[in-house]
């Protein structure tokens, strides 16, 4: 449900407004079900909800008045109880590539900024446009190769505020188009931005079913990606609830390794992990998305990226139908690590797919306006005294390296 307002008392087509409900109901984030329901509350019938949704997300009208297959009694009482807001755009920068960043102000506090990227790229079936979303302020989980962990956690995600990032997206391409011609240009998303997805389940399930949804973008379950750096339960009951891709942050070829650059690692071992992937994994034909498991894999020079690392890694993956997509690190201020070489990640590659798996590696993008992968947190202040503290371990690291060289 959504939970970001308190709603207006609605009972059977009369609208009570009591003095202390006077925030209105935000529609943006609210999925099939739930929107049927308020209708349902209100004395509609349901099958309001399904036209209100494509208003929305497939004409990405926001004016009550627009939406002409709805009587006007109907658009007068939802005005007044209603809103449809997707977050405050701060900023905006498009790259000469395609891709595209956006800045959303998601409250009151100098922080609460988070930030989506979108990435152009072509494959067999044309143009493909790739958003990578944020689920959460900030981020609990501190992987030490990671911007975003170094900031902290400030809040969750409300649904409206994690669909508001699609919303907005589909809409930086539709502002000077008449609405009767407007229609969805986002092909494909991550759940991969700011934030772990499955710390903020029921805001990110129901986001991913208003992306699924037909009455809304109507996307498909291959490519809507859920990547996770490990909530092994959270994995078990993703599989229970939706069928979308799943990506795992796996960085590490062994516990040792991913204990220091994946802490979670350290409640759910890469033993666990691999077993909730392979329950993951469906036998169900063609249709699902899950037939295999995406594995990324940051490539950070001289610490996981030898060849050791590389036999280490066909072990672990052996009995995972899989795909490995490996990230050239973006080093951000202060960052412990640096880009592995061309050449050893092109070595990298060969093993994994001399053992024939299909392995990738990510090309980087849109470095004129600071939207590659990992830096996502851009400008972004920092909430927390991590990022303070995390600066001075580095200060005091290189200070013992100076007094013993
Ligand atoms: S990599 Fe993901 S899970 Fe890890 S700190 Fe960054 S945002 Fe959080």
């Amino acid at each position: 449900m959504n939970s970001e307002v308190a709603h207006p008392s609605v009972a059977q087509g009369e609208i009570k407004t009591s003095p202390e409900a006077i925030q209105k109901v935000n529609l943006l984030g609210m999925s099939r079900s739930e929107m049927e329901k308020f209708f349902e509350d209100m004395g509609e019938k349901k099958f309001r909800a399904g036209q209100v949704m494509k208003w929305i997300h497939q004409f990405f009208v926001t004016d009550f008045a627009e939406m002409t297959n709805i009587s006007g009694k109907l658009r007068e009482k939802l005005e007044k109880i209603c809103e449809i807001k997707a977050p405050e755009v701060v900023h905006r920068n498009y790259s000469k590539d395609g891709t595209r960043k956006w800045v959303f102000r998601v409250g009151d506090g100098e922080g609460s900024l988070v930030e989506t990227v979108l990435i152009p790229a072509e494959d067999k079936t044309g143009e493909r446009k790739t958003l990578c979303i944020s689920s959460q302020v900030g981020c609990a989980l501190d992987c030490s190769f990671c911007s975003t962990g170094k900031q902290g956690f400030q809040r969750d995600l409300t649904p409206a505020e994690i669909i508001g990032q699609l919303w907005m997206a589909n809409f930086s391409y539709m502002e000077e188009v008449p609405v009767a011609e407007r229609e969805r240009s986002v092909t494909n998303v991550v759940m991969m931005g700011m934030g772990e997805p499955l710390l903020n389940y029921d805001a990110v399930l129901s986001s991913m079913s208003i992306m699924l949804d037909d009455f809304a973008y109507g996307m498909s379950k291959r490519r809507v990606t859920l990547s996770t750096s490990g909530v092994v339960p959270k994995i078990d009951q993703l599989a229970k609830d939706i069928d979308v891709a799943l990506a795992i942050s796996l960085h590490a070829p062994n516990d040792e390794l991913r204990n220091e650059l994946v802490p979670i690692n350290k409640k759910y071992p890469l033993e666990q992990l691999i077993a909730a992937c392979q329950r993951y994994i469906t036998k169900d034909g063609n249709e699902s998305a899950r037939k295999h498991v995406t594995i990324e894999y940051v490539m950070l020079d001289g610490v996981n990226d030898k060849p050791e690392h590389a036999q280490q890694l066909l072990k672990l993956l052996k009995n995972l139908p899989s795909k490995i997509n490996l990230i050239p690190f973006n080093p951000f201020p202060h960052a412990p690590y640096g880009r592995s070489s061309r050449n050893r990640i092109i070595a990298f590659q060969k093993t994994l797919s001399d053992a024939g798996f299909v392995c990738t590696i990510r090309q980087t993008r849109g470095d004129d306006i600071d939207a590659a992968c990992g830096q996502l947190v851009g400008q972004v202040a920092d909430r927390t005294r991590r990022a303070a503290q995390w600066k001075k371990k580095i200060a005091e690291k290189n200070e013992i390296l100076r007094s013993e060289g």
